[in-house]
């Protein structure tokens, strides 16, 4: 579904990602693992189109999107939820999750979309009316995602979901994400919380420094002596 090559992008004239490759195939969750720094954030926006790269090619369900703008890119059914969720806090639940269908392709159908996301999430409907920002982190986090599902994406970025939450909300978050593989969705989850992101992936990648270091099955990588040394403190 999702194929990157040899990308590589900048902040300034400091070189951050160097000739980065993976694949994300239709229907698995695949994770980004790798410590503070290592490009995850980085390679999640060039995916969404929020950072240029200075080489190398993304391709999104057969098409070359590497030059294609944002807003183009979400219609066509890619959708980041963002590190550190952004929601709106002065809106309700309920405008936040609107928003989410702001673009063409989502908007016609979209009441039942929230109804979907409702269902999804029967916490999202209990708060309808509150203020996002009166939420605790991890129903923030369950409304970016619910956001984001307004879309009607066919693959979902996720980008650190899981940071700063309570452990009972680490693991619902990890949860959600195995059910929405088995509902079809396809993921790409950036995560630190590496023993966790790998138990549950379908194929991983471990990067340090910009560059793919180690790629597998998330069980071959779990397995991995220099996995569990580095990441996993074994
Ligand atoms: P984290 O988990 O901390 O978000 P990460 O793996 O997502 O880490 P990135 O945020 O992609 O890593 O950062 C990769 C490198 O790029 C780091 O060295 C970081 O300091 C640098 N960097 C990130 N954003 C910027 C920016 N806006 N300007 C300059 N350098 C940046």
């Amino acid at each position: 579904m999702l194929s990157v090559s040899g990308l590589r992008a900048s902040y300034g004239p400091v070189q951050v990602l160097f000739d980065v490759d993976f694949q994300v195939a239709k229907g698995s969750v695949t994770t980004l693992i790798g410590a503070n720094g290592a490009g995850k954030t980085t390679i999640m926006k060039s995916l969404a189109g929020l950072v240029a790269p200075t080489d190398g090619e993304i391709r999104f369900e057969g098409r070359d999107i590497t030059q294609v703008p944002s807003h183009d890119r979400v219609n066509s059914g890619l959708c980041l939820i963002p590190e550190g969720r952004l929601v709106f806090p002065g809106m309700s639940v309920e405008q936040n999750l609107r928003l989410g269908a702001i673009a063409p392709a989502a908007r016609a159908g979209h009441n039942q979309m929230l109804a979907e996301v409702f269902d999804r999430f029967p916490r999202l409907r209990e708060r309808r009316s509150q203020l996002a920002g009166l939420m605790s982190g991890g129903e923030q986090q369950m409304l970016a995602l619910g956001r984001g599902l307004m879309a009607r994406p066919h693959l979902i970025l996720m980008d650190e979901p899981t940071l700063g939450l309570a452990p009972v909300m680490v693991k619902q978050v990890f949860e959600t994400i195995v059910e929405l593989r088995d509902a079809g969705f396809t993921i790409l989850l950036a995560e630190q919380n590496a023993k966790v992101a790998l138990e549950l992936a379908d194929r991983a990648y471990l990067l340090e420094n910009g560059r793919v270091a180690l790629s597998g099955p998330g069980a071959e990588l779990l397995a991995s002596p220099d996995v569990r040394r580095a990441y996993l403190g074994m």
